[in-house]
């Protein structure tokens, strides 16, 4: 009998739509709340709206971070130092880096650092050069 009166007012209150609302919203404010806790800057990297449709532009930025491979030694100081989890080493033009310069400033081997964006090259037509002996006989 209990349990009947309790589903009679379960159901009640599910067709309630206030009700409804009232459990997505703590059931999302439980997630943010949780991410929060376990993933660095979760909302800013998984939800925000904003930072997905800035994230569009990233890469027609005038400036980017550029990495000197040559001069990294790899020993991982600037990966804790991102705040929005990019490796800064490895990952190239990341649209989740928004060009904070931690990792510039972490890296003690100058292996970051900011520059212009520049326009890749287009690359070269092959031209077919014959030697100079082979182009006099055929002629
Ligand atoms: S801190 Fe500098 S040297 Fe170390 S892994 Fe990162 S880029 Fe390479
Ligand atoms: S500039 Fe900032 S966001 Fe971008 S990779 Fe470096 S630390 Fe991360």
């Amino acid at each position: 009998m209990k349990k009947e009166i309790a589903f009679h007012w379960l159901r009640r209150l599910a067709r309630e739509r206030w009700v409804a609302a009232s459990v997505v919203l703590f059931a999302a404010a439980l997630v943010i709340v949780l991410g929060a806790v376990f993933i660095s800057r979760f909302f800013c990297r998984l939800l925000c709206p904003l930072g997905a449709f800035y994230s569009l532009f990233n890469r027609n930025s005038l400036v980017k971070l550029d990495f000197i491979e040559g001069n990294c030694v790899h020993c991982l100081a600037c990966v804790p130092a991102c705040p929005t989890g990019v490796r800064p080493y490895e990952e190239r033009d990341s649209r989740d880096c928004i060009l904070c310069l931690k990792c510039v400033d972490a890296c003690r081997f100058g292996a970051l650092n900011v520059g212009l964006r520049r326009q890749e090259p287009a690359p070269r037509k092959h031209v077919v050069v014959e030697p100079p002996g082979r182009a006099a006989r055929s002629g």
